[in-house]
C-alpha cells in the first residue's frame, strides 16, 4: 500500500472548497492507501500566533467535520501536528537546504502575502520568519510519514514542488533517504468563492461552511454573485459568469441542462434559481449536519480518535527520523 499524507490548517471549519477541491477525495482514497491526515496547528500558528484559542478550538471542529464527511478513523490516522516533535526537528535540518530568495519566489507564499496586505493593510506587511518558512515545515510534514501521494487543491502545487526540491537536495548531499512525493488533484482542483473570487478560502471570507446552519446557507446563496448584466427577471444571462450556476454544477444538480438553457433564454429569475440551489445544498448538507451533531455530543470519542491517530503517526515519524539522522551522521551513540 502506498502512503498518503495530506493536511489541513485548523483555522476554521471545512468549507465547500475543501470538500470538492480536496478533502472529499480523501474519503475515497483512505481505502486504498495508508492514510495520514494532519491537523496542521503549527502551520496555522505561523499566521495566527497571536490567536492560539482560534487554532485550538478549530482542531476539534475540524476533526468533527472530517469524521462527518466520512473519514473513517479505522482507515485513516488523523493526527495533531504539534504532537509530533520529529516534524519540528526535520524542519530545522531542511531549513539549511533552501534559500530565502527561493521561499520568497514561491507563488503560493507570494499570493498569500499579497492577500494579507489587501486584507490587513500595513499589519499584513510584516511577514515573519516562521510564515516565510512554512513551505519548509510542510516538506517535513510530508516526508516525516514517507508520504508518496499528497492529495491537495491546486493552490498547494508550488509547495509540493518546493518539497520535492528539498528531498532531492537532501538525497544528493546525505545519500538517498527520502521519497519525492507526487500531487493528487481532484476533478475540481480549485473551487471559487461565492463572491466570484478564484479561490474559496477561510481567510477570504467567501466560503460556505459544512457547519453553516440552514439560515446561514440561505443568506450566502442569496448573496451569490450573478451575471451583472441581468437586471430584469426575463433578461437573458450568461451562466458562465454566474456563481449560482457554478454551484449547481458543483453540487451535481441533475437538472443542470435546464438551468443553463433557461438562464440563457431569460426564462429563469435569479431568485428562483437560487432557491432551487438552496434546496439541493440543504439536502447535501443534511447527513453531514447529523454526524456533526453526534460528535459534538460525544467529544470524548473525538479525543480518542485524535489520540490514537497521533500515536500511530508518531511511530512512523520516529522511524523516518532515525533514517534521517543516520544519513546525516548525527546518530551519535547508536
Ligand atoms: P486558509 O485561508 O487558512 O489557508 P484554506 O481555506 O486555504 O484556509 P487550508 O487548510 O489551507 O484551507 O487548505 C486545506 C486543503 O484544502 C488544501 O489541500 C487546499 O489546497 C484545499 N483547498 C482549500 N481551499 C480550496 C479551494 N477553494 N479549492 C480547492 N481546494 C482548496
Ligand atoms: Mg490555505
Amino acid at each position: 500500500m502506498k502512503t498518503i499524507l495530506t493536511g489541513i490548517r485548523p483555522t476554521g471549519h471545512l468549507h465547500l472548497g475543501h470538500y470538492f477541491g480536496a478533502v472529499g477525495n480523501w474519503v475515497k482514497l483512505q481505502t486504498d492507501y495508508e492514510t495520514y491526515i494532519e491537523i496542521a496547528d503549527v502551520q496555522a500558528l505561523t499566521d495566527n500566533f497571536d490567536n492560539p484559542d482560534k487554532v485550538v478550538k478549530s482542531v476539534k471542529n475540524l476533526t468533527i467535520d472530517l469524521l462527518s464527511i466520512g473519514i473513517d478513523p479505522n482507515k485513516a490516522n488523523i493526527f495533531i501536528q504539534s504532537l509530533i516533535p520529529e516534524i519540528a526537528e526535520l524542519t530545522v535540518f531542511y531549513s539549511n537546504l533552501v534559500t530565502i530568495s527561493r521561499l520568497e519566489r514561491n507563488p503560493t507564499v507570494k499570493t498569500e502575502i499579497k492577500s494579507k496586505k489587501e486584507l490587513f493593510g500595513e499589519k499584513g506587511e510584516s511577514i515573519t520568519y516562521g510564515f516565510l518558512g512554512y513551505p519548509v515545515s510542510q516538506a517535513a510534514d510530508i516526508t516525516a510519514f514517507k508520504g508518496e501521494v499528497v492529495p491537495v487543491g491546486d493552490d498547494q502545487l508550488p509547495l509540493l514542488e518546493q518539497c520535492r526540491e528539498i528531498v532531492r537536495k537532501f538525497n544528493s548531499i546525505y545519500g538517498k533517504t527520502l521519497l519525492e512525493p507526487e500531487a493528487y488533484l481532484s476533478k475540481f482542483p480549485r473551487i471559487k468563492g461565492i463572491d466570484g473570487n478564484e479561490k474559496m478560502g477561510k481567510s477570504l471570507g467567501n466560503a460556505i461552511y459544512l457547519a453553516d446552519d440552514d439560515e446561514e446557507v440561505r443568506k450566502k446563496i442569496m448573496s451569490m454573485v450573478t451575471d451583472p448584466n441581468k437586471i430584469k427577471i426575463d433578461d437573458p444571462a450568461n451562466p458562465d459568469i454566474c456563481m449560482t450556476y457554478y454551484y449547481h454544477k458543483l453540487i451535481g444538480n441533475e437538472n443542470l441542462k435546464t438551468v443553463c438553457e433557461e438562464c440563457k433564454l431569460g426564462k429563469r429569475g435569479c431568485v428562483a434559481c437560487k432557491k432551487e440551489l438552496l434546496n439541493k445544498m440543504l439536502e447535501f448538507l443534511k447527513p453531514i449536519h447529523e454526524k456533526q451533531r453526534y460528535y459534538n455530543e460525544h467529544p470524548e470519542k473525538v479525543d480518542e480518535i485524535l489520540k490514537e491517530g497521533t500515536k500511530k503517526a508518531r511511530e512512523k515519524a520516529k522511524e523516518t527520523m532515525k533514517d534521517v539522522k543516520k544519513a546525516m551522521r548525527i546518530n551519535y551513540f547508536e
